[in-house]
């Protein structure tokens, strides 16, 4: 998911950029403003830490775009394309080791898990959103 800074940054293009040409598959978009339901319920393993009202304003204070992304290994490698929960921890190349430099204002989530994935895509895309498809094996150019 781009948060709402990612949005408002002009970063989505350069985030999904990054997922698409590292060989991920897209199968859900979309851009919304989340509820404080849907955020609270999101970060609810967050719920006892101090900044947890911080972070579900942060995350319901603009659209953000959640994605569904699969591939192989796709979890973990997407962890390491974004990098570091703080960003001057994350290492250059990885999204918020080049775009972002606070913790509370880091561009980008990522689930931690594959239960995690599943998770969080039923959460924020329902039942039934996900698209199947397949590059046409007939040249478009
Ligand atoms: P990640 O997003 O890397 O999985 P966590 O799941 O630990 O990190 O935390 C979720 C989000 O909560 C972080 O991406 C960040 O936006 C916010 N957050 C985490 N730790 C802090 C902190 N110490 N202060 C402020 N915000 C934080
Ligand atoms: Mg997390």
């Amino acid at each position: 998911m781009v948060k709402p800074d990612g949005v408002q940054r002009g970063l989505v293009g350069e985030i999904i950029g990054r997922f698409e040409r590292k060989g991920f598959t897209l199968r859900a978009l979309k851009l919304f403003r989340p509820s404080k339901e849907l955020a609270e319920e999101h970060y609810k393993d967050l719920s006892a830490k101090p900044f947890f009202k911080d972070l579900v304003d942060y995350i319901t204070s603009g659209p953000v775009v959640a994605m569904v992304w699969e591939g192989n290994g796709v979890v973990a490698s997407a962890r390491k394309l974004i990098g570091a929960t703080n960003p001057l921890n994350a290492e250059p190349g990885t999204i918020r080791g080049d775009l972002a430099i606070q913790t509370g204002r880091n561009v980008v989530h990522g689930s931690d898990s594959p239960e995690n994935g599943e998770r969080e895509t039923g959460l924020w895309f329902g039942e039934g959103a996900l698209v199947e498809w397949e590059p046409s094996l007939k040249p478009w150019l």
